[in-house]
């Protein structure tokens, strides 16, 4: 009864147009120049953007429609991801998610008792298997499989999303065989000379395109999902990395039916589905600035983990392969001239040096005749060659980088490359002292979307428990502000927002959280125990912390005793 209360309360508190105040916070954010700058109340106009930033000199003004205290917490703007895959994040909250498995006996568990537990699907699907935390040493089969589930087909995709598993019965409905090939971009995996389980890259479509598609109320099941997740987490903006023509209906449909908190940067998941959704150029900001598709996802190359992404020479671990090169290079710059053409803006998947290097030259040929505001953009960027790297700052591409990377991969890439290929691996702060541009996100749901983790590796470069004491390669840690700045400021202009969100400065969306933590000054392990209290967008409350509210509830209750 009490927390209705507090909610309707909160509801009732906030009119639809109002000019509000939050006060009593420890205010940080940063401006056009990454200077920072503290305040203690913030002014919300009518219309939810950012009137006035105050101290606690500052006179308030006399007409206010609502008052908010923040209690002493540390406000900062809405923390922006730069790179995740939000109808990825709201399935895995609505099937299995293997990400916390250790090891495959306890994968197996975990699919058997799932299996059990949802008798009426027809497929088992899930993801975030990965057998490099396993320890497996190699990769997992379909008989490991058939040994948890194999009276219904199951299929399960790598925590990277660059690779899927298959039990044999899915294989048997897929038609593979010992006598079925790769496909172009992709591998069938074999043991015996018979297909294996595992497909990689684009051999996942082999027994993908067999796994029933979601229906439209479950697509918007999933938005709900991941929304709730994100705008808990902190996150107020993400872009949207290979938005598809269904992704973007269910968007609409938030958007239209009035319950679309997030906002959502679309970026088309290839040509074709960039000219379906938004025809001749982008489209414009709808819903008061929560969507837009402004942009185009190509993948060049694989991942590292599956041995996909394209190296200039090969794999320390498995001589003779240099992995997956998608797009041939003419067919790279006629797609990006493509976009480029009616104002979309290129985001391009680059994993391996290789495939580092080709992005960039084809940007600095194609910079001559799209000269611009073009603000091209690298996903990943994770191994680049050093002799490269200088490039990155000449036409201000934008290295979109997710640090939490970093540290999961940190070993497995030690092995993939050996140590003298490492020198431009993860290398941030060598790419901002080129004059680079970094954007920071999560790759969500490759990894969690805690950007409070994510801000904690990209100063330390050290895992959760603290590893590698002193950082790994910490000479391209980053400053505080620097990575304050990858998941606000620099993520905002990696996708032509910043004139909208990522600061709080007058003339912004009054998009911020409230937090327990001050993120200039904690400790690496208190920020990566933060605990979002409040999340506001458009200067209005969509997500308050339970627990907190039951708290200072309790704390009220004494007070007046
Ligand atoms: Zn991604």
């Amino acid at each position: 009864m009490k927390k209705f209360f507090a909610l309707a309360m909160l509801a009732v508190s906030v009119p639809a147009f109002a000019d509000g105040l939050v006060e009593n916070v420890n205010g940080i954010t940063l401006d056009k120049d990454g200077k920072v700058i503290r305040f203690n109340a913030i002014l919300v106009g009518k219309d939810g953007k950012v009137t006035e930033l105050l101290t606690k000199k500052d006179k308030l003004p006399r007409q206010l429609d609502f008052r908010h205290d923040g209690r002493g917490a540390t406000m900062l703007p809405g923390l922006i991801d730069a790179h995740g895959h939000v109808m990825g994040l709201g399935f895995q909250q609505l099937t299995l998610d293997l990400s916390a498995t250790n090891s495959l006996a306890e994968a197996q568990t975990a699919i058997r008792e799932y299996a059990a537990k949802n008798p009426e699907r027809r497929w088992i699907i899930g993801r975030g298997w990965n057998q490099e935390k396993w320890g497996l040493g190699r990769f997992p089969t379909a008989a490991d499989l058939d040994a948890a589930v194999s009276d219904r087909p199951v299929w399960l995709e790598r925590v990277d999303g660059h690779a899927g598993w298959a039990n044999s019965r899915a294989m048997q409905i897929a038609g593979v065989t010992a006598a079925s090939k790769s496909p172009p971009g992709g591998r069938i995996e074999l043991s015996a000379g018979k297909p294996s389980g595992i497909f990689v890259d684009a051999a996942s479509e082999l027994v993908g395109k067999f796994v029933p598609a979601p229906k439209p109320a479950e697509r918007d099941l999933a938005l709900g999902e991941a929304q709730k997740k994100l705008l808990s987490q902190g996150i107020t903006a993400i872009a949207d990395m290979g938005t598809s023509m269904d992704d973007w209906q269910s968007y609409r449909r938030a958007g239209d039916g009035g319950w679309l908190s997030i906002r959502i940067f679309g970026y088309a998941g290839g040509i074709d589905n960039m000219i379906a959704i938004a025809g001749p150029r982008p489209t414009p900001w709808l819903y008061d600035d929560k969507l837009r598709l402004g942009g185009v996802k190509l993948y060049l190359d694989g991942a590292l983990g599956s041995r996909g992404a394209w190296l200039k020479k090969p794999y320390a671990d498995a001589p003779g392969q240099i992995g997956l090169q998608f797009l041939a290079t003419a067919e790279i710059r006629n797609l990006m001239v493509r976009a480029s053409m009616d104002g979309f803006q290129t985001a391009v998947h680059a994993i391996g040096d290789a495939a580092n290097a080709e992005v960039i030259s084809a940007v600095e040929e194609l910079a001559v005749s799209y000269n611009g505001d073009q603000r091209w953009r690298i996903e990943h960027v994770q191994i680049v060659d050093p002799v490269d790297l200088q490039k990155l700052g000449k036409h201000g591409i934008i290295s979109s980088m997710q640090p939490v990377h970093q540290t999961s991969d940190r070993t497995m890439a030690e092995a993939r490359l050996g140590t003298e290929r490492l020198t431009g691996a993860y290398a941030w702060q060598s790419i901002a002292k080129a004059g680079g541009k970094l954007a920071f996100g999560s790759d969500v749901p490759v990894e969690s979307a805690d950007p409070f983790a994510g801000l904690a590796t990209a100063m330390t470069r050290e895992d959760a428990a603290g590893q590698p004491f002193g950082g790994w390669r910490p000479e391209e840690r980053v400053s505080r502000e620097q990575a304050l700045a990858g998941f606000t400021t620099g993520a905002a202009y990696a996708a032509f927002a910043e004139t909208k969100v990522g600061s709080l400065t007058p003339g912004h969306h009054a998009d911020f959280i409230l937090i327990d933590v001050d993120p200039l000054l904690a400790s690496p392990s208190d920020l990566r125990k933060a605990v979002v209290k409040e999340t506001w967008v458009g200067g209005r409350p969509v997500y308050k912390n339970a627990a907190v509210i039951a708290a200072s509830e309790n704390k009220k209750d004494g007070e007046t005793r």
